[in-house]
């Protein structure tokens, strides 16, 4: 494959965008080379400027659950726009797509829409902190939730430690409230609550996506419920990614625990910019203009945002079936990667959940973000190189989780794996056996 145009298009975006990208991720910092430059979707497809096509189970990191161009999706949002693009004034969209949110999740009956995933977090923390009138707030190493202050923190030394900022410009008085507790380890959430009496909400990926696929344990689920009832702390659900991906429901599909608070984003917007927080009426109500707690947003409810997720929403739960679809390829494409992994002798452990796949160089049952960075990150960005240069276009990290759109068929699939058995050769060829 030549990537010329990438390379060039890679030059000039670097001498006007810091490192050519505007959002890290993009950059192929861990597997080496330069990012794709995209001229196009269609449909499971990506092409890139250099004309290379490939099967793409990015979907822009999650919203493109019927992939690109879906021609239902491009008439609502065309249709809108022609309409005028932003009013700044309310229009029946947000009402119909915060119906169609509230008539699927149980526990929900309002709804806040804002641009992105960052800001429905963000926003909603802000609410938890106001509502119970405390400034501390549990979350868990390896979780993402957005880069807005309070969240960028994810090191600690100790299994729980109060945290500290991983980006400069983040002042420590800010993540000093941010206590940070590991994934699926009961005990260290039980160490926070004990070292803070002041405990707002505590903020979990129910099916973290954001350190490779790590679903939280339902047990634990549980105990984190237990926990938050009895310091009346309130839990938070993060699902911008896992809402409408893992299952209909997302993860309140595939467990019986429900939170107090939910986020949404990437599905929910159909591929445009939305974001949103939902709970109870008696939460909501301490928001702005109802209540004291502020947010705003100049483009919140954008009409042709919001008519791409309507459009998406409206086709998932017309065929709730889809999920079964989703999940049984997610788990096929899975099974061809360790049938692959296991004819080269290389260790490696996979998790699917809906549309949501992921997979670890590794030996080990993965749990939690230090098990997950017990990956061989080298075979992993060999793997990916081969994957991509047979058109296959995997997250360019080993920390991320890939996705299945309903557009993908069994010979995408049967080809992709066929391409994995290349790459898993090339990958043992190079490393010697990893087994
Ligand atoms: C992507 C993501 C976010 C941030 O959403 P943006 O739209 O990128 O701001 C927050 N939480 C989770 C779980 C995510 O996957």
């Amino acid at each position: 494959m030549a990537y010329e145009k990438s390379i060039a298009a890679f030059e000039a975006a670097s001498r006007v965008i810091p490192g050519g990208v505007d959002s890290p991720v993009r950059a192929f910092g861990s597997v080496g080379g330069t990012p794709l430059f995209i001229d196009r979707g269609e449909g499971a497809f990506l092409y890139d400027v250099d004309d290379n096509k490939y099967i793409d189970f990015v979907q822009s990191w999650g919203p493109l659950i019927f992939g690109h161009a879906d021609a239902d999706i491009e008439i609502a949002v065309i249709g809108t726009a022609k309409k005028g693009l932003s009013f700044g004034a309310p229009t029946e969209l947000e009402t119909e797509l915060a119906e169609e949110i509230v008539s699927m999740f149980d526990g929900i009956d309002k709804v806040r829409f804002v641009s992105s995933g960052t800001e429905a977090v963000m926003s909603a923390i802000r609410l938890a902190r106001g509502v119970t009138d405390r400034d501390n707030i549990i979350k868990f190493k390896g979780c993402y939730h957005g880069h807005s202050d309070s969240l960028l923190v994810q090191a600690g030394s100790g299994a729980v430690t109060f945290g500290t900022p991983s980006s400069p410009g983040v002042p420590a008085d800010l993540t000093k409230h941010t206590l940070l507790a590991t994934y699926n380890d009961i005990d260290s959430v039980v160490g926070c609550f004990r070292d803070s009496e002041d405990i707002a909400c505590v903020i979990i990926e129910p099916i973290a996506g954001n350190m490779g696929l790590v679903p939280a344990d339902e047990e634990f689920l549980l105990e984190l419920r237990k926990l938050c009832d009895m310091h009346g702390t309130l839990l938070i659900f993060d699902e911008v990614m896992s809402g409408f991906r893992a299952s209909l429901k997302g993860a309140q599909g595939l467990t019986a625990i429900k939170p107090d608070m939910v986020t949404f984003g990437k599905v929910i917007g159909g591929g445009m910019p939305v974001g949103a927080f939902a709970a109870s009426a008696k939460i909501m109500s301490q928001l702005s203009p109802e209540g004291p707690v502020y947010q705003a947003g100049t483009l919140s409810g954008n009409p042709v945002a919001m008519a791409a997720g309507l459009a998406s929403l409206k086709k998932l739960k017309s065929n709730p079936a889809i999920y079964v679809e989703l999940a049984r390829k997610s788990r096929k494409l899975m099974d061809g990667f360790l049938s692959a992994a296991k004819a080269e002798d290389i260790s490696l452990v996979t998790d699917v959940r809906g549309s949501m796949f992921g997979f670890f160089f590794s030996d080990k049952e993965v749990k939690n973000f230090d098990d997950a960075q017990e990956n061989n990150e080298e075979a992993f960005a060999i793997f990916h190189r081969e994957m991509l240069s047979r058109g296959i276009y995997l997250a360019c990290s080993a920390y991320e989780t890939g996705f299945i759109s309903v557009v993908m068929t069994d010979e995408m699939i049967d080809e992709t794996i066929t391409a994995a058995y290349e790459s898993m050769r090339i990958v043992s060829d190079t490393l010697g056996s990893l087994a």
